[in-house]
């Protein structure tokens, strides 16, 4: 009879590759040629890419190019926080991604533009990252503050230990964030960053062009985003879901929502809806909350004359306006901000994309989310949703009296 251990170590290896890693480490144990076969790199190079996806390109730049170490390393102590996370900091939200990126494994966090330069790319911070130093040992780094990394806890989220939906991360050492010594001018500082005005030296009589109550908003986050400093929740973002025949792709946008500055939505398509959940928020309308419904069973078009004032819109029957027939809709209908709407940036969105905005493709009928400071009476308004290209859409609040524009987040999540 032949025994497994009388196998090459290749042949024994390709056995073992069929095997989860969590196995491997065990079998490595049970004797010297097990052991031999386990150190065989395609077993490990195979692990990566089923369990994680990690491909050969992605091994460039790790200290040791080995399958192995960044499996048993990273990979599978730290591998199931690879993806795209929501940061749970009260209604605010955010948006964090994590990577392989120059090996290691980096989070991500991303801000939206500074408002209104609603087609800027996101701003981008990195929060943490794990990786391997020369000792083969396994470190995990807060990379928040002027100070330099230090050491960073990545726990199960909600002690659940097997969730594959939340962990969380305990920093050791929170006050190396701080980069001055009063919190006032730290907050000073914070507030330039928010408003895009960093570098502005003289910041004394700081903000001129400001009203008090934006400022007002911006310490209010200030104050609550310091709270989920040092320790904080993530859950795992789905992935937007797109519907066959959908007006253009799901996925993340940013939009201009007024006081509260851009904030990043989720586009995804249900039945016949077009859902817009906030992944950032703010105090009257907090992440998580269904900030569009629009229904793309009732497209309109309206022409230029209707869309003259809002009155003239309010005045419309919907049957006037519907679209029973979806063949009867035209490559684009007339567009038009009506008088006295508060634009929220189609200036900007019409000089850094270039498109002609008094055409668009579609108008569907919609509501949006409102509610007062701490989302009380909250309620849906009804809306129009104006939609200009594959990346960009409008929401008009009829009652308002605004317009929120949206473009879509092309940086790879
Ligand atoms: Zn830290």
């Amino acid at each position: 009879m032949v025994s497994i251990l009388s196998l090459p170590p290749e042949l024994l290896s390709s056995v073992f590759s069929e095997l989860p890693g969590v196995d491997l480490a065990r079998i490595a144990l049970v004797c010297q040629q097990f052991h031999a076969a386990t150190k065989i790199e395609s077993v490990w190079q195979r692990r990566c890419f089923e369990e994680y996806n990690f491909t050969s390109d992605q091994l460039k730049g790790w200290p040791e190019e080995s399958y192995r170490t960044v499996y048993t390393k990273v990979l599978h102590p730290y591998g199931h926080i690879l993806g795209t996370w929501q940061p749970q900091m009260g209604p605010y939200g955010g948006l964090v991604s994590i990577r392989v990126q120059d090996g290691m494994l980096v989070a991500i966090q991303y801000l939206p533009p500074v408002d209104p330069k609603v087609c800027l790319p996101l701003r981008s911070r990195q929060l943490f990252h794990i990786r391997i130093n020369e000792d083969k040992q396994t470190i995990v780094e807060c990379l928040k503050g002027p100070n330099g990394p230090h050491k960073l806890q990545v726990l199960p989220g909600n002690g659940d230990a097997e969730s594959e939906d939340n962990f969380s991360v305990l920093c050791s050492k929170p006050d190396k964030h701080r980069l001055f010594e009063s919190r006032q001018e730290e907050l000073q500082n914070w507030i330039r960053e928010e408003v895009g005005l960093e570098g502005h030296a003289n910041l004394q009589h700081n903000f001129p062009n400001m009203h008090d109550h934006h400022i007002e908003l911006l310490r209010i986050k200030y104050i609550i985003l310091n709270q989920y400093d040092s320790s904080c929740l993530f859950k795992r973002l789905p992935t937007p879901v797109d519907n066959s025949d959908v007006p253009f792709k799901a996925g993340f946008f940013k939009g201009t929502y007024g006081g509260h500055g851009i904030e990043i939505v989720s586009v995804t398509y249900q039945d016949n809806k077009l859902l817009g959940t906030k992944i950032t928020g703010d105090p009257n309308v907090p992440a998580r909350q269904l900030s569009i419904e629009a229904h793309l069973d009732e497209p309109m078009i309206l022409t230029k004359t209707q869309q003259e004032t809002l009155g003239n819109i309010e005045g419309l029957q919907k049957d006037d306006v519907l679209v029973k027939d979806p063949k009867l809709l035209a490559h684009s209908q007339s567009f038009a901000v009506p008088y006295g709407v508060h634009d929220r940036g189609m200036g900007e969105v019409a000089s850094q994309i270039g498109l002609q905005l008094d055409r668009c493709k579609r108008r569907y009928f919609a509501t949006g989310l409102i509610a007062m400071h701490g989302f009380r009476n909250s309620s849906r308004t009804p809306c129009h949703l104006v939609v200009f290209s594959e990346d960009v859409f409008a929401l008009l609040w009829l009652e308002l009296h605004s317009i929120s524009w949206f473009h879509r987040v092309t940086e790879l999540l």
